[in-house]
């Protein structure tokens, strides 16, 4: 019985904020039926909202800083990365600790309570008014949040194109990559926090979505279509197209291959992290696939931070599922845009569990799309973020076995004296 009870602890530690996202939606559904029952005021659900409302925006304060400093990827990843392989270290900066009350300062001093009214000449009458906003509305100006006219797609076209550039500059630009990579770390950090009050979060949003839903059941039904159109997709990259372009390029068997990452795989759907693989998925390419070890190195930990397939689909899917719920019509062009910034997504989410569900805004800004209707699917994401880091995971070790395939060649050329190719298969 106790190693049955050390067990169960092990799980909760390792899985604690996935079961406390599950509970908080089971207990947010029943708290938004019970509350359906009672007959609430429009003011009154408002209310209610606010603590679902300020997840929101502080999921939605994190998408500029984290659509510019990662999608700046092959200088500030790539070049980073050979920075780490050459010196085992990669410089760390410092962010000064006043930048936080200040902004905080700025955005409360800027905006003051107190309005001049205007005449019809626009300019102040000498007679101010106290404007009396609602305390959430006082606590939602403290945090930047994301004006409906945010362009984020011409945010990810300029931060890849200076990402292109600032790569073609080598150490000249080093600086802007190092504040790129100080400036990741740090959102990082603060995503870490917001994702610790997302379990809070969720009981109200899920709980005001059920309040404010005409007919609920009739959502169920949508919902898992959406979660079956999503795995569908997933099975589709995962079994097909992957394996596909993993055997025209190098002519060996996909199946053989993806055998030996099968522990990988499996922990990946365990965990729904494709960083807390990444041990596995190095120790399956190095044992089971044999491919060479400095290869493994390099590929893996980019492809963990920026490829993630999965998490791309699911989040276009997602964005479309959306747009149908809100009898949005999607033209061509809009639909270029949710693909481009799913890309643009799937890059800036980190190898963590629902990292993709923070990440979402950017696409649902990007085309106009109401962001609190990512509720919507927070209810079945925990099991969907298990298969995306599965496609994730299995996506990064093919590029490991295609790269060791192309560089091959080259790396025997060098004349190292280790034998480097994409292994027996
Ligand atoms: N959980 C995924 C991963 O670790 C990221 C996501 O949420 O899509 O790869």
């Amino acid at each position: 019985l106790d190693a049955v009870w050390v067990r169960v602890k092990n799980v909760c530690q390792q899985n604690g904020l996935l079961i406390l996202s599950v509970l908080a939606v089971v207990i947010g559904c029943l708290l938004g039926f019970f509350l359906r029952s009672k007959g609430l005021t429009e003011q009154e659900v408002k209310y209610f909202q606010f603590p679902g409302e300020l997840l929101m925006r502080m999921l939605k304060m994190l998408i500029l800083p984290l659509v510019v400093s990662r999608n700046m990827f092959p200088a500030n990843l790539v070049q980073a990365t050979f920075q780490q392989y050459r010196t085992n270290s990669v410089p760390i900066m410092k962010t000064p600790k006043t930048t936080v009350s200040q902004g905080l300062t700025e955005s409360t001093t800027r905006r003051p309570l107190i309005y001049g009214i205007q005449d019809d000449n626009g300019s102040d009458i000498q007679n101010f008014q106290l404007d009396l906003t609602p305390p959430p509305d006082v606590v939602f100006r403290t945090l930047p949040g994301t004006s409906e006219g945010m362009n984020v797609l011409g945010i990810v076209i300029f931060s890849a194109t200076m990402g292109i550039m600032l790569g073609r500059m080598g150490p000249n630009g080093s600086a802007l990559v190092n504040f790129c990579q100080s400036l990741n770390e740090a959102v990082l950090k603060i995503v870490a926090i917001v994702i610790w009050y997302f379990p809070f979060g969720i009981v109200f949003l899920v709980a005001g979505k059920i309040l404010e839903m005409s007919d609920p059941s009739a959502m169920g039904k949508k919902l898992g279509f959406y979660a079956v159109t999503v795995v569908m997709g997933l099975i589709l990259h995962g079994l097909f197209i992957l394996p596909s372009m993993y055997f025209f390029i190098t002519k060996k068997s996909p199946i053989v291959y993806i055998r030996g990452i099968l522990q990988a795989l499996l922990i990946s759907l365990a965990t729904s992290s494709s960083s807390a693989t990444l041990p596995i998925t190095f120790k399956c390419l190095l044992e089971n696939n044999h491919i060479d070890r400095r290869i493994i190195r390099f590929v893996l930990p980019v492809g963990a931070t920026i490829n993630m397939d999965g998490t791309a689909l699911y989040e276009a899917v997602a964005a479309i599922f959306i747009a149908q719920v809100n009898n949005y019509e999607l033209d061509f062009g809009q639909i270029i845009t949710i693909s481009i910034t799913a890309t643009a997504a799937s890059i800036g989410a980190a190898g963590i569990p629902q990292a993709g569900l923070v990440t979402m805004v950017i696409v649902l800004t990007s085309v106009g799309l109401p962001t609190d209707d990512i509720t919507l699917i927070i209810a079945v994401d925990w099991a969907l973020d298990r298969f995306r880091t599965m496609v994730n995971v299995m996506g990064d070790a093919l590029a490991t076995g295609i790269m060791a395939h192309i560089c091959r060649k080259d790396f025997i050329k060098e004349g190292d004296g280790v034998r480097v190719s994409g292994g027996r298969y």
